[in-house]
């Protein structure tokens, strides 16, 4: 691993975490990183100079002046304000790419998955891993709703062949290289677990029990789940598009069958008119499918116009840090 500072010296830790409206919980969830970091510098597992990354994903509370404080009052913390929301993935891609330590964890704000956890991804890196992904074991704090869904979508997203870590979230542990590798990744929809995945490099798992919320409500609710959902299908798999292809087919053996139906009633019975049910329905029937077709290919023409745009996935609007790092960027 790549030691900066010294031979010898143990690999520095960033701490990533994105903030949406998080002012219930900031306070205590710093407070806790800030102890879990000071007892691992204090054990001689982290050097000194490791650091907790706040970004601030356009909070419209007071999101943003408790991150400054808790900046400007500790040199262990950076805050990072994006311009506006973004949405978490964005937020996570923009507090990764402010990093230069060693190794890098990104965690909620929440700290739903306990940073007590990161003791053991540590000695994971240094047993030769690059990735390390936290694995929820349990997920009785989540909603049954919640659960349900997310188990229903990673064995459908098993089934489209998309490699994904079974209950793993956003929690894990990065090298420098597994990190400066992602931020090669020129896509502007980030599905940031599946392209962790695709690095590569040499990795393995953490299991923990999932802890609830600290405070406040959860900033994913249905409509923005489905959406990382729906993104994550879309980004790595073609499945949807060869399942065009099979209902095309599937429509098209149906509406045989309805054609030499009607072609027998025609020609064998001499009073049947083909009627009103036996126009409508075949056409109903291919038009659904035809939209529903449609529907899909347009889904998948929308994400590449988002790729063709290559518009920025982010922009910075102020860094603050004891060491005063301000700048305005965009990436
Ligand atoms: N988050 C964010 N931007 C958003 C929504 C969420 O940065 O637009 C952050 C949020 O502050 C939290 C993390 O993403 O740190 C995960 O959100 P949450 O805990 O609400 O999701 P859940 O655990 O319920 O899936
Ligand atoms: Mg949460």
């Amino acid at each position: 691993m790549s030691d900066p500072i010294g031979a010898g010296a143990p690999p520095s830790l960033a701490i990533v975490v994105p903030c949406y409206n998080e002012q219930e919980v900031l306070s205590d969830s710093a407070q806790e990183l800030l102890t879990v970091v000071a007892g691992l510098v204090e054990a001689g597992r982290i050097h000194v100079r490791s650091r907790i990354y706040f970004v601030d994903d356009g909070s419209r509370d007071a999101t943003w002046p408790m991150l400054e404080q808790l900046a400007l009052r500790n040199p262990r913390i950076v805050a990072v304000a994006l311009s506006r929301n973004r949405g978490h993935q964005n937020a996570l891609y923009a507090g990764l790419s402010q990093t230069s330590e060693d190794m890098v964890v990104s965690i909620d704000a929440d700290l739903q998955d306990g940073p007590e956890n990161i003791a053991a991804m540590i000695d994971a890196f240094v047993a030769g891993n690059e990735v390390v992904f936290g694995v929820r074991t349990e997920r009785d704090t989540d909603t049954w709703f919640k659960r349900m869904t997310a188990e229903g979508y990673y064995r459908v997203m098993q089934r489209l062949g998309v490699d994904l870590v079974f209950n793993h979230a956003d929690f894990r542990l990065m090298s420098r290289r597994a990190v400066d590798t992602l931020l090669e990744y020129p896509e502007t929809n980030l599905f940031l677990r599946g392209m962790v995945r695709e690095l590569g490099f040499r990795s393995t798992t953490v299991s923990y029990a999932r802890r609830p919320r600290l405070a406040g409500e959860s900033k994913y609710p249905l409509r923005r789940m489905l959406s990382l959902a729906w993104r994550g299908v879309t980004a790595y798999s073609i499945a949807p598009l060869r399942a065009i292809t099979l209902l095309g087919l599937l429509a098209g053996t149906v509406s045989l069958v309805l054609i030499a139906w009607v072609l027998v009633v025609k020609m064998f019975s001499g009073s049947a008119v083909p009627g009103w049910a036996s126009i409508m329905v075949p056409v109903l029937f291919i038009g659904s499918v035809q939209l529903l077709c449609l529907g899909v290919i347009g889904e998948y023409l929308g994400k590449i116009y988002e790729e063709v745009k290559r518009r920025p996935r982010y922009h910075l609007r102020e860094v603050v840090a004891r060491q005063a790092v301000e700048s305005e960027s965009s990436r």
